[in-house]
């Protein structure tokens, strides 16, 4: 008799791992807490609830790293993806669903399989023994949340996520920004120009303030409390608080000297750091914010030098509970100090529906594996499932950690492509047709 699999959470990522786990064969045991134990946002005791949007985004497979994370689930036998498809709504070129039928249809065909148990319970403690995924999502029960505490350092783990938006490095005008960090600090050259540097007249800073208080902002879901922390405060309310307020704190424009024109002092320099270990994404420092995404686009535009930028992500401020898993995970999505708990979904730092769904797929196969005795191929970096674990597992800061979308910006990036916008088109089917093709490999590896 083989050991079961203990599965935690029975969302996205809980119900595509049992799934995927049964599916090889493993007996699982799937504990969900709801409806006994409710959180703010969930509204029935069905497994696979979609809490807000009812949109798994771009289902452009050649096109959108959203939509080729679809694909791969697709070809991996996904019980979250298959099911959107059955439940799909007219939605243009994005996967839209009919939520009330969809969870229904997930929690009917996870309760029948014959290698599931569903067990209404909340569980509060990381066991010491037996093989277990933890797939507690965004709102995971307090109890639970202590545990966690408890294992990792009361550093590790979030209660809010305060994400500043990311920007794609090519889409950044080097000719108006500049590399330098403040004062040039750092032994290494790679060191003293860690952060790109966009400035600022006295003019156009005050127009962007009176951007940014003008701006459209969404306000928190019910059973969120607005708990700001000083340290990550809403730039729009840095702004309420005083026209100069950010002129003293991210943007203040202080050991910092523009190659472009050394003899003008910048009024205020929006500064850009990287994000992950290939360098192709840059997070602007300190620019966590509640402003709708349409507002942020138009207002982050207007700094110089990102004019013409591409978000990867836009900034916002939710309640979320995750771990910093690029310290607490091995590349299995193991806990290092306790290998026989895993993470999944969006707990982990990823964010959406979908990307928490495929870091479930993972998770559940991992699991089956270890638990058969089987040989699992590590994920291909250059699959979108790939990108994404390879990120929160290894290539993302952790000191900055915060959740993150699947986009093109975590690929590795291909040789002998046009860069910039005129050759994105180009550069996308490349990184789509190299994906499938490692994704199926990877997956006739496992047989
Ligand atoms: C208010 C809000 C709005 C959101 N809006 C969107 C959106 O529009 N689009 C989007 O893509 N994403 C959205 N998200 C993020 C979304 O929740 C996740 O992307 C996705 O649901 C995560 O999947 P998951 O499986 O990791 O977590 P979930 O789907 O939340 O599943 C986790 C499950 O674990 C259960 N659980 C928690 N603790 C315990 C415990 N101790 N014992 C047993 N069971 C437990 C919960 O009841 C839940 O069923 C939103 C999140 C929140 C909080």
């Amino acid at each position: 008799m083989t050991q079961e699999l203990h599965i935690v959470g029975g969302g996205m990522a809980g119900s595509e791992a049992a799934w995927q786990a049964a599916n090889m064969g493993v007996q699982v045991v799937l504990h969900e807490m709801r409806p006994q134990v409710e959180t703010f946002a969930h509204r029935t005791g069905n497994l696979g609830e979609m809490v807000c949007s009812n949109s798994f985004r771009s289902d452009d497979d050649e096109q959108n790293a959203v939509g080729l994370l679809h694909w791969e689930m697709r070809a991996a036998g996904g019980l979250i993806i298959s099911t959107a498809h059955e439940h799909r709504l007219p939605a243009g070129g994005a996967l839209a669903v009919d939520r009330d039928p969809f969870a229904e249809s997930i929690t009917a065909k996870v309760t029948a399989h014959p290698n599931i148990r569903i067990s209404h319970e909340e569980i509060t403690t990381l066991p010491g023994d037996g093989q277990w995924i933890f797939a507690t999502g965004p709102l995971t029960s307090e109890a639970l949340g202590a545990a966690i505490q408890a294992e990792t350092g009361a550093d590790r783990l979030a209660f809010f996520d305060a994400i500043a938006p990311i920007v794609y490095a090519e889409t950044i005008d080097m000719d108006v920004a500049w590399l330098q960090s403040r004062y040039d600090k750092g032994e290494t050259e790679e060191e003293q120009k860690a952060y790109i540097n966009c400035p600022m007249t006295k003019d156009q800073y005050e127009s962007f303030i009176d951007a940014l208080l003008a701006a459209d902002k969404t306000e928190f879901h019910e059973g969120e409390t607005a708990k700001y922390f000083d340290g990550c405060l809403p730039i729009e309310v840095m702004a309420e608080r005083g026209r100069e307020t950010l002129r003293h704190g991210p943007m203040k424009p202080v050991g910092l000297t523009n190659p472009h024109s050394p003899e003008q002092k910048a009024y205020a320099v929006v500064q850009l750091r990287r994000d992950n270990a290939l360098g192709t994404l840059y997070n602007i420092v300190g620019f966590q914010t509640k402003m709708k995404y349409g507002a942020q686009t138009t207002v982050f535009k207007t700094i110089p030098g990102l004019e013409n930028a591409s978000f990867a992500r836009l900034g916002g401020i939710h309640r979320n509970t995750f771990i910093n898993s690029p310290t607490l995970l091995d590349d299995r999505m193991r806990l290092r100090s306790r290998p026989n708990v895993r993470f999944a979904g969006q707990v982990t730092g990823v964010e959406g529906y979908v990307e928490s769904a495929a870091m479930g797929l993972l998770a559940g196969r991992m699991a089956a594996a270890e638990i058969l005795g089987k040989d699992m191929p590590t994920v291909p970096q250059d699959t979108a499932h790939g990108a994404l674990i390879h990120h929160i597992t290894g290539g993302a800061e952790a000191k900055t950690f915060q959740p993150m979308n699947v986009n093109f910006g975590l690929f590795r990036p291909l040789e002998g492509l046009k860069g910039g916008r005129r050759g994105r088109k180009d550069r996308y089917k490349a990184y789509t047709d190299r994906a499938k093709s490692c994704w199926q490999d990877w997956l006739a590896a496992q047989g």
